[in-house]
């Protein structure tokens, strides 16, 4: 017997689009529009490198405007293609749909594998790719604003940021042409661990419904639970400092291109993290035991299954040996649209990617209003809102000498309710908002339609309906 073909990644959004759409009644005309790609720009430019010119070929496809700017991140790699970039866009659309960020979808691509360059040559190939982008109004703060996603991080959006400034000189916004910039080069405050942040939100909201937990056939809090990473970059790696630092959870397995690094007892995730900045990969790393078969660890015995590196990675050949109960699709794509009927017709509970890692999109919108407003979020509040703290703090104070050792304040009470929020904790107050409101817009409709029989499909409706939204609000 053949073994079935797996769809491409783009295919792969479309039959999950599809899915939703069929479950919604919407006009067809309607619904063909919101599920097409509207354009994809290929540029092909040379760079003089080493005494040589070298030819690369990016890519930014813009998905939607029902919103504008599109927005969505650039990707250095070296399998970049229409096809992926494509779907990438389309994800981003619905991401910011169900997150309420008012952004059309787009992404971006270049095919490189970045660690063949030292800093100064990415640094030329950015600029240039950033040029071929910015001439075109393809990077510009109300039409188009990248950020970073595999292979990009600060450094590539600074550089694009500073290319942009150089070309428009007199836009008082050209800040807010990119997001995920340092931010002393006009960032925020937490866009660096912010999708990491927003997975473990996610998991923070499912574990308060235990009906949710339960259909997991899990119970509990995120305590001790037995987590499984794929890829320790960006997303990865904030995800499970977090679960591991702050919620308990076990980091068993710690999957990277080079194999698997597995301890039943949890490992460091910063230690491994830092071997892995030293050595280029797990191997070795004392944290815990290394086996060169990476893929085969994702079918290991876990509570929760993590893939945070790249598309389709749990597909038609290995679903039914998945042995996670709960994944969280910290990457775009990890599993096919095969892979998903494999293992939902299974029970496993899969939180998807447009929900999942939408933590990113979520702080950069925040980034972009503040690029916008051209103030630090909290400037104008915080010593007025400590001001006032401090009135209600003596009054206590009053209150504890008058009542004596009847009543004391709790130690470190003062300190705590005194400070005014900074914008770190202003960020991650919005994107723990959002994460936990988006949740239960998602389950709302897994619950109460009998035809909707997973969070993926709900997440698609809720937006596919924001989107179509916005389409007849303009006459559509
Ligand atoms: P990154 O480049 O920082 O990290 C990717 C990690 O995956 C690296 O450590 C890499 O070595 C590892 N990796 C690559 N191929 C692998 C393989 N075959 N097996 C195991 N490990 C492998 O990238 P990132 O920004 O963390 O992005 C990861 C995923 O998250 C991508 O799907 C991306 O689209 C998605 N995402 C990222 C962001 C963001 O803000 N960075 C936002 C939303 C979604």
């Amino acid at each position: 017997m053949s073994t079935p073909r797996e769809p491409s990644f783009r295919e792969s959004v479309d039959l999950m689009f599809g899915r939703a759409a069929s479950l919604m009644g919407l006009p067809p005309g309607l619904e063909e529009k919101i599920r097409v790609c509207n354009a994809t720009y290929t540029v092909r430019f040379g760079v003089r490198l080493r005494g040589e010119i070298r030819t690369f070929t990016g890519y930014r496809s813009v998905h939607s405007e029902h919103f504008e700017p599109a927005k969505g991140g650039i990707r250095y790699a070296s399998n970049v293609n229409q096809d992926e970039v494509e779907a990438l866009a389309a994800l981003m659309t619905y991401k910011c749909a169900l997150v309420e960020a008012p952004f059309g979808g787009s992404k971006g691509g270049l095919c490189i594998d970045p660690r063949d360059y030292e800093d100064h040559e990415l640094e030329q190939i950015t600029r240039r790719f950033a040029y071929e982008l910015i001439k075109r109004d393809m990077i510009n703060p109300a039409q188009n604003v990248p950020a970073p996603d595999m292979g990009t991080g600060e450094r590539e959006m600074a550089i694009i940021a500073d290319q942009y400034a150089r070309m428009h000189t007199t836009d008082i916004n050209a800040k807010a042409c990119v997001t995920g910039k340092p931010p002393h080069a006009g960032g925020i405050q937490g866009r660096v661990e912010a999708t990491g942040r927003g997975v473990q939100y996610a998991l923070k909201e499912f574990f308060r419904h235990p009906d949710d937990v339960a259909s997991a056939r899990l119970s509990g809090t995120l305590d001790g639970k037995r987590v499984i990473v794929q890829g320790l970059g960006n997303v990865g790696y904030h995800a499970a400092k977090f679960l591991a630092e702050e919620d308990g959870s076990i980091i068993t397995h710690i999957i990277e291109r080079d194999g698997v690094l597995s301890n039943p007892k949890g490992m460091n995730v910063d230690e491994v993290r830092a071997w892995i900045g030293e050595h280029g990969g797990v191997k070795g790393c004392p944290e815990g035991t290394h086996h060169e078969d990476g893929f085969a660890a994702l079918e290991e015995d876990c509570d929760i299954l993590v893939p945070a590196a790249i598309e389709a990675v749990i597909n038609l050949g290995n679903a039914d040996r998945i042995k996670a109960p709960l994944i969280i699709e910290a990457a775009n794509g990890p599993i096919t649209a095969g892979a998903n009927d494999i293992l939902r017709d299974k029970g496993t509970v899969i939180i998807p990617d447009l929900y999942a890692n939408a933590g990113g999109v979520t702080v950069s919108y925040f980034e972009w209003v503040k690029n916008l407003s051209h103030i630090r979020f909290g400037r104008m509040q915080r010593r007025q809102e400590e001001a006032r703290h401090q009135l209600i703090v003596n009054e206590l104070e009053r209150l504890d000498e008058h009542l004596g050792d009847a009543w004391t304040m709790t130690p470190n009470f003062k300190e705590k309710y005194l400070r005014g929020a900074d914008e770190l904790e202003l960020v991650r107050s919005g994107l723990d908002d959002t994460m936990r409101t988006a949740y239960q817009s998602m389950r709302e409709v897994w619950r109460s339609r009998n035809d909707v029989d997973d969070l993926r499909t709900a997440g698609f409706m809720v937006a596919i309906d924001r989107v179509a939204s916005s389409y007849r609000a303009k006459g559509l």
